[in-house]
């Protein structure tokens, strides 16, 4: 099963992916993790991103799409993954698109987080209390949430034209919001 979550921060994505992951038994695939983890390893990628994290931009194409190609190659991944904070622009998911069709492969389900900005931001500000990420200051999370409506937003639009975009009502709870993806997930050819 190739499954993507898709949504700003705050909507929820981590917390189901990650539960998907275990139920299903696929890998938990999310690039700001990659990235942080390369950050925190101090790896030549680490060093090369940090700044760009700290700030809420995106980190440059060519690099995010070679470290998913790189992942998606590896072994765990063979029976489907749940991708978490990729793509995040057009070009991404063309990439996305292109290199899942090389491999004989395609998305079975767009899981979208939609939640309004104010709910999102402020899950966005108790994780950052919570978690102390040191990309999470309030400055970054407003930059972030600007992004995603420039750049993310628009590949609702590319992944709904295929219809297997799954709107989830992002603002429930947290296991409300699991039954709405365990239904559709079943439904699933
Ligand atoms: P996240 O944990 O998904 O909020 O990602 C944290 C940060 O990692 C983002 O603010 C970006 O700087 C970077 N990042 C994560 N995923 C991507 C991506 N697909 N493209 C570019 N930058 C990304």
């Amino acid at each position: 099963m190739n499954l993507l979550v898709l949504g700003p921060q705050g909507a929820g994505k981590g917390t189901q992916a990650a539960r998907i992951s275990e139920e299903y038994g696929i890998p938990h695939i999310a690039t700001g993790d990659m990235f942080r983890a390369a950050i925190a390893n101090g790896t030549e990628l680490g060093q090369k991103v940090k700044p760009i994290l700290d700030s809420g931009e995106l980190v440059p194409d060519e690099i995010t799409v070679a470290m998913i190609q790189e992942r998606l190659s590896e072994p765990d991944g063979e029976g489907g993954s749940v991708l978490d904070g990729f793509p995040r622009n057009l070009a991404q998911a063309e990439a996305l698109d292109t290199m899942l069709g090389s491999i004989g492969r395609s998305l079975d389900a767009i899981l979208f987080f939609d939640v309004p900005d104010s709910v999102g931001l402020e899950r966005a500000l108790k994780r950052a209390e919570i978690e102390g990420r040191a990309d999470d200051t309030p400055e970054v999370i407003a930059r972030r949430l600007a992004i995603y409506h420039e750049e993310t937003e628009p590949i609702v639009e590319h992944y709904r034209a295929t219809g297997k975009l799954v709107p989830l009502h992002g603002e429930r709870s947290v296991d409300e919001v699991w039954a709405e993806i365990v239904a559709a997930l079943e439904q699933l050819p």
